[in-house]
């Protein structure tokens, strides 16, 4: 997994656009993988590897991150990186959304009349063609979609564990409910936290668990607001973030 070569020993490199890579190669050697000030990930990259590619000689600055059992499994080229940003989800989201693989393209007679560069623009303008949107589906992909297989997964199932101070926990209500039932409404109906301490009291093996991880080993029932010993499933579970500025909370 080495990019390039490319730069000045290499300057007709695909990945060359105006004399730099645009794959931001080569890196910078470091001494340990650190998250930068924009919160980007810097890898560590030993003054250890030198390899020939190309007639070049290239060394860890150009190694592309990867993951060995992901290289071994597909037999291909895969550039694996950590991503830190909750923005992350957006990018990945955005490829199941973003609709099918299209291109424009059109077919038409090879007329080699003596026109300028100029009419040709002109006379190829038709507003109905700019208005067409063709698809092409290859046999695997129509296949795929007939017999209905998942187009992507989410695993595992993450259990949403509400944080809150004694008698700060969020309730919900109609605006014209009777405030005295909303209040022992309230108090009965246990939340996730508080349900999590009448669980350490009652149940010898919840005492090895914190809270973050009581969902990997027990389920929430929400009819009877209690958890119970979990039979099966993997659940991880995830705090509400709690704020700097939240004082006592945090
Ligand atoms: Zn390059």
């Amino acid at each position: 997994m080495i990019h390039g070569p490319c730069g000045k020993d290499y300057m007709y490199s695909p990945c060359m656009v105006k004399g730099k890579c645009m794959c931001h190669f080569p890196k910078r050697f470091n001494g340990h993988t650190f998250f930068d000030d924009s919160g980007f990930h810097v890898y560590r990259r030993r003054r250890t590897v030198r390899v020939i590619k190309k007639g070049v000689s290239l060394d860890n600055k150009f190694g592309v991150p990867y993951n060995r059992d992901l290289l071994v499994r597909f037999q291909c080229h895969i550039n694996l990186e950590i991503c830190n940003s909750s923005r992350s989800l957006k990018y990945l989201f955005k490829y199941f959304l973003k609709g099918h693989d299209t291109g424009t393209m059109l077919l038409k007679k090879n007329t080699s009349s003596q026109v300028s560069a100029q009419e040709k623009k002109a006379k190829s303008l038709n507003e109905v063609k700019d208005f067409l949107d063709s698809r092409y589906v290859c046999a695997s992909e129509a296949s795929w979609r007939i017999f209905g297989f998942d187009i992507h997964n989410r695993w595992p199932s993450v259990d949403h564990l509400p944080i809150h101070l004694p008698g700060e926990k969020h309730i919900k209500f109609k605006t014209f409910a009777d405030l005295e039932k909303v209040c022992n409404k309230a108090t009965s109906k246990k939340t996730k936290l508080e349900a999590w301490f009448i669980a350490n009291k009652e149940l010898p093996q919840s005492q090895n668990f914190t809270y973050v991880d009581f969902s990997s080993n027990f389920t929430w029932v929400p009819s009877s607001r209690k958890w119970k010993l979990r039979q099966r499933g993997d659940v991880v579970g995830r705090l509400t973030e709690v704020h700097a500025i939240s004082g006592e909370l945090l």
